[in-house]
């Protein structure tokens, strides 16, 4: 009989990556353990597939994308599974929606490489990554309230959600159903772990058998409520690496 499967998924900023230097440090190696053994693991963020793509190509790493807050999922073996509208066509209701209720808004489509690093501080390269979006849109609110604008976006079948820097819009989706999709096609006995550090990470995290936590870059853990959560030792990257023996662990003794 196949083993049964053991799957991570991954928050990048602030949990794979380091929160100031962008950088894994020691869950790379981590990370290519895993891997060596057989984990599947999946980067799971609000961030384009380009930017994903990117990060894995950097440092060499054969993992799955979960995109643009659930949107769509790469699988390694290049099968893609839609959940997300096409991009024109939530910038067109964005702005529908933001005339309906005398909003002005921005977004990346609206602004130039420049101006989204302005907005961002992302490096020329990354800006441009960031600005290649498929299925939802970054955007600030320059006038308006966001209670009526996300009222008005919901009857054009658009969700509102929060980010730290910009707001987004997006279709009928989220990182948790993307994680429950990827779990299921993996089999009943699939095992799935998850590795986040904030707010956005919670539906991930909720849709997981084991959500596991690194600590924020003050060296505190998100007050976040999910039912059974890991919190790791370390911030970050080095949190990550905690989290990973618990996998390898868990793994080897199926
Ligand atoms: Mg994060």
């Amino acid at each position: 009989m196949q083993r049964p499967q053991t799957v991570v998924f991954t928050d990048l900023d602030g949990t794979f990556l380091d929160h100031e230097t962008y950088q894994p440090g020691p869950a790379l190696e981590a990370l290519e353990e895993l891997l060596a053994v057989g984990v599947a693991v999946y980067f799971c963020s609000a961030k384009t597939r380009v930017e994903q793509q990117a990060i894995a190509n950097e440092f060499r790493v054969d993992v799955g994308f979960v995109v643009e807050n659930g949107a769509a999922i790469y699988a390694t073996a290049g099968a893609a599974t839609v959940f997300g509208m096409p991009y024109a066509q939530v910038r067109e209701a964005l702005h529908n929606a933001a005339a309906a209720c005398g909003a002005a808004v921005r977004g990346y489509g609206d602004m130039d490489v420049a101006e989204v690093m302005e907005h961002t501080g992302l490096d020329e390269r990354r800006a441009q990554y960031a600005r290649q979006r498929e299925f939802t849109e970054s955007f600030v609110i320059e006038s308006g309230e966001p209670y009526e604008l996300s009222q008005a976006m919901g009857e054009l079948g658009l969700r509102l959600q929060r980010g730290s820097r910009f707001w987004t819009a997006q279709g009928e989706h989220d990182k948790g159903m993307a994680v429950r999709h990827v779990t299921t096609q993996l089999g009943p006995n699939a095992e799935s772990f998850g590795l986040g550090d904030f707010d956005n990470d919670l539906e991930m995290l909720t849709a997981v058998d084991t959500p596991m936590l690194v600590q924020q870059h003050d060296g505190t853990w998100r007050d976040l409520h999910v039912e059974d959560m890991v919190r790791l030792s370390g911030i970050g990257p080095v949190g990550w690496c905690s989290g990973a023996e618990l996998v390898l662990r868990r793994h080897n003794a199926r």
